[in-house]
């Protein structure tokens, strides 16, 4: 159990290796915290992995030789033990630009192991490579290679790697009951997450198969180059040892746990290599990609290379028998994972149309506002906090009002600018209601009601990610999750809010999909809470806005505005909300929509349209949700605007249901249970 409370930082954590083994980490209960400059790498897999495993990943964008950014990582975190990834590594840059290579590697690792020195981390894990071997065929009986194997690195990447197992051991003897090193000695990772979400992404040509034979497959290049078929092989061509990224990626738990358990007055450095221990050949591994993606890929078989041999395989008995670990996962089936990686992602990270920037300072990640369809003529923005629709653009013309930095959207004075409404959206009345058999007591931030959840709000919480997917050039998709603890509200909820960008057909559909991760039973109600205003760009308010209502059903309201419980007609609504000057609204509509807990069961229906005569720019919002809150900006509401600037239209369950028997089971989310819904804003 104590194990679940140990902070691991994780160097190099935003890389291939680096970022599967975060995950394993958080499977395992350790917490983790990454360091990387991001030379190799990108962001977005941070805010991948926040997305997949649900979990706030504090990030520095620190280069390890900075001993100051390092060393307030540690004042920050209590970290109990380090994996170090941090590296260069391509073997061939490394010769034309050795110093390069020994300065990031080794300098970098001396901060590292300077600063765990000060702080009192005794516990690293590092990254070494089956290069340190060298040509281990220069002997005739070291195939497979076991540890013992002597080192002989052939280039300067290999000798850093060296140079920092050395330090290590030098380290470890000055002060043997205290350092505990683990010094693994990785083959040839290959593969991917299964969930496609994370993988490998090389910069300019790959240098290793898979990834070379994935963007042939993908025709980002022509063919595949095999460096000669004239080895003694089954094929001809060289014999390699393959390992799963996802096993290799365990293997760390499993030495981290190793080192976990020596006692406290025991230290180590030792060295485990991770492998498979079968061989596989070039011409094997090609066949068993081209099968896992359907195509017979392009090669050419050219000269051999300088520097390969016939036969590097590992030999793994000193993982297996200490470590308790081996691999499960097949060559097959890391050929699988790439392929749903490759397709998912046929450029890596990078998704083409996006403009991702900062609120607050360049390098904050934790304030990114994300643009996509930038010049599409219908674009959009979003930020982290509150999930928060920024600007939403069609035809060059703002149609959301939005704020300018995340300051204004924190502030106080914000009334919920474009942004996700929960746990508990709309009001409850008196701010409280009974959950199995209990009575729940909201703080009131109105006179006789709890508005948009007060205290708890998610508007001012910093969502995690996002996930963004191009699935084609048409469409986006930005997926933001939040974790939202037990608070005035009971239970552990995870809620995720996906927007879904359609330039073509010029749509955004927000998508609310939330579960409890704690307890058992909870209350929910999400909303996006945008004001429009489509014409907006002459400063106009909304009276000139024609708006059509599919529904003149509403919400009555007793004469201390709670509703009674029953839903009547309202005269003439559309004429009546489509008059210039007309009165305030703050009314909940009914759509007739069924309200089971997840209503995406039913069909998204038009429920409310919006024209203005001079922009000529036409709304209709539709939602699966059972009723929606109209609002239209009273006086003083919105700093800086006048009244009637803009309107909101909140599509969620009915206002108090968690106090109104035949609405109840609508916001009531048990344990097992999902709860969702859909909206479209669509413009013409
Ligand atoms: P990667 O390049 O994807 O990850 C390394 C990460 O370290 C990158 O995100 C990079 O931005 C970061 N980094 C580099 N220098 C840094 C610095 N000075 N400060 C902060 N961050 C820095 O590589 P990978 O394939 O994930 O490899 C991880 C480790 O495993 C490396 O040390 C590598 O040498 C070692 N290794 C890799 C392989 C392989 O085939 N991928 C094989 C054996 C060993």
């Amino acid at each position: 159990m104590a194990l679940q409370l140990k902070w691991v930082l994780v160097t190099g954590g935003a890389g291939y290796i680096g970022s599967h083994t975060v995950v394993e980490l958080i499977e395992n209960g350790y917490k983790c915290v990454v360091v990387d400059n991001l030379c190799n790498s990108s962001y977005e897999s941070i805010a991948r992995l926040q997305v997949l495993t649900k979990t706030e990943i504090p990030f520095f964008n620190v280069d390890l030789t900075d001993e100051e950014g390092v060393a307030k990582i540690f004042q920050q975190y209590p970290i109990d033990s380090v994996i170090h990834f941090a590296g260069l590594k391509a073997v061939g840059e490394s010769a034309t630009i050795p110093l390069k290579y020994y300065h990031n590697n080794i300098t970098g690792t001396l901060v590292l192991l300077e600063t765990m020195r000060k702080f009192g981390t005794k516990k690293l894990v590092f990254s070494s490579s089956a290069t340190v071997y060298g040509d281990a065929t220069r002997f005739p009986d070291m195939i497979p290679i076991p540890e013992e194997c002597p080192t002989q690195p052939t280039n300067p990447y290999g000798k850093t790697k060296l140079a920092i197992e050395e330090i290590l051991a030098d380290l470890h003897a000055s002060e043997p009951e205290k350092w505990k090193f683990a010094v693994l000695r990785y083959f040839n990772p290959i593969g991917a997450h299964a969930s496609g979400l994370i993988g490998e992404d090389p910069l300019g040509i790959p240098n290793n198969l898979l990834p070379y034979m994935a963007q042939v497959a993908v025709k980002r290049r022509e063919k595949l180059f095999v460096f000669g078929n004239d080895y003694d092989s089954r094929d001809g061509t060289p014999i390699r040892d393959y390992i799963h990224v996802v096993d290799l990626a365990r293997g760390h738990i499993a030495s981290l746990k190793y080192l976990d358990q020596i006692g406290d007055k025991q230290g180590i450095c030792r060295a485990w290599n991770l492998g498979s221990g079968t061989g596989s050949t070039v011409m094997e591994v090609y066949k068993a990609f081209c099968l896992a993606c359907g195509i017979d890929l392009q090669f050419e078989v050219v000269g051999r290379r300088a520097g390969d041999v016939l036969n590097l395989t590992a030999k793994p008995t000193r993982a297996l028998e200490e470590l308790k670990w081996r691999t499960e996962m097949s060559v097959a089936d890391a050929c699988e994972d790439l392929w749903k990686w490759t397709t998912g992602n046929p450029f890596g990270y990078q998704v083409m149309g996006v403009v991702d920037t900062m609120f607050n300072k360049p390098g904050d990640f934790g304030s990114r506002l994300i643009t996509v369809g930038r010049g599409s003529g219908f674009e959009a923005s979003f930020t982290n906090v509150g999930a928060t629709l920024v600007d939403l653009n069609v035809n060059g013309k703002s149609v959301v009002i939005g704020l300018a930095s995340e300051a204004e959207y924190l502030d106080e004075s914000n009334p919920y600018l474009g942004t996700t409404i929960g746990r508990y959206a709309n009001r409850i009345y008196d701010g409280s209601f009974t959950l199995e058999g209990t009575k729940v007591q909201l703080a009131l931030n109105e006179k006789n009601a709890t508005l948009h959840s007060s205290l708890q709000s998610f508007h001012k919480q910093r969502f995690l990610g996002p996930l963004v997917v191009n699935p084609n050039k048409n469409e986006y998709t930005l997926k933001y999750i939040l974790v939202d603890r037990e608070g005035q509200f009971p239970g552990d909820v995870v809620v995720s809010v996906t927007y879904g960008i359609n330039i073509k057909l010029q749509t955004l559909t927000v998508e609310y999909e939330g579960h409890l991760a704690k307890g058992s039973a909870t209350v929910m109600n999400l909303t996006n809470h945008s004001y429009f205003n489509l014409n907006m760009f002459q400063n106009s308010s909304l009276n000139d806005t024609e708006f059509k209502l599919l529904s003149d059903k509403v919400l009555e309201m007793d004469s201390n505005g709670k509703p009674t419980g029953k839903i009547v007609s309202l005269e003439n609504a559309s004429k009546f909300i489509s008059t210039p000057s007309g009165p305030h609204f703050d009314t909940c509509f009914v759509t007739g929509a069924e309200a089971p807990v997840d209503t995406r069961v039913n069909d998204l229906k038009p429920v409310l349209t919006a024209q203005h005569p001079l922009s000529g720019i036409k709304l209709t919002i539709l939602t699966t949700e059972p009723s929606f809150q109209f609002y239209n900006g009273g006086p003083g509401y919105l700093k800086n605007h006048g009244e009637r600037f803009g309107f909101c239209c909140e599509p969620g369950r009915f206002i108090n249901a968690v106090n109104i028997n035949e609405w109840r089971d609508a916001v009531f989310l048990k344990k097992g249970e999902v709860y969702g819904s859909r909206t479209t804003y669509k413009f013409e």
